[in-house]
């Protein structure tokens, strides 16, 4: 299907703005807003972060783009929506990956309890470091405590 189709099997009409936010969405994943406009711009489109905002909004509430937001970083879109996929989240640069869902379809977990609510979704956040911040970190080691000596009185 192509985005023209996309966006009209959801009902909303094809727009220049809609077709450059999936076209930058589909080139790099997890975009903030803000990275999205820059996408758009730098191709020549000209769109304001507004705009951007309302699109992404749409787009999330048809199930065309997906939303995440992990604490201490901005909202980032993509448009794999709807497989149930989770992300491992950097904390020492925020790079977010892909990771497929755990266990089968979603809901891929059922907690122990579910308290009567009818669970259709189970969105896991795996934390730690990527592979450039263990490096780096194992770097910053060594080079704290050469600062540290050449800071001289506190
Ligand atoms: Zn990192
Ligand atoms: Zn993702």
């Amino acid at each position: 299907m192509t985005d023209e189709e996309l966006l009209r099997s959801r009902a909303l009409r094809v727009t220049r703005p809609r077709l450059a936010t999936l076209g930058a969405l589909r080139a790099e994943g997890h975009l903030t807003a803000d990275s999205v406009r820059s996408r758009i711009s730098g191709e020549g489109g000209q769109v304001s972060v507004q705009a951007v905002y309302d699109v992404l909004t749409a787009l999330t509430n048809v199930g065309l783009v997906r939303r995440i937001e992990p604490a201490g970083s901005a909202a980032r879109y993509e448009v794999r929506a709807g497989d149930n996929h989770h992300h491992l989240v950097c904390r020492g640069c925020g790079a977010i990956e892909d990771v497929d869902c755990v266990v089968g379809s979603a809901p891929c977990l059922q907690p122990h309890s579910d308290h009567g609510f009818a669970i259709d979704e189970a969105e896991v956040t795996f934390w730690g470091y990527c592979p450039r911040c263990q490096i780096r970190s194992a770097d910053d080691t060594t080079s704290t405590i050469i600062d540290r000596a050449g800071e001289g009185q506190p």
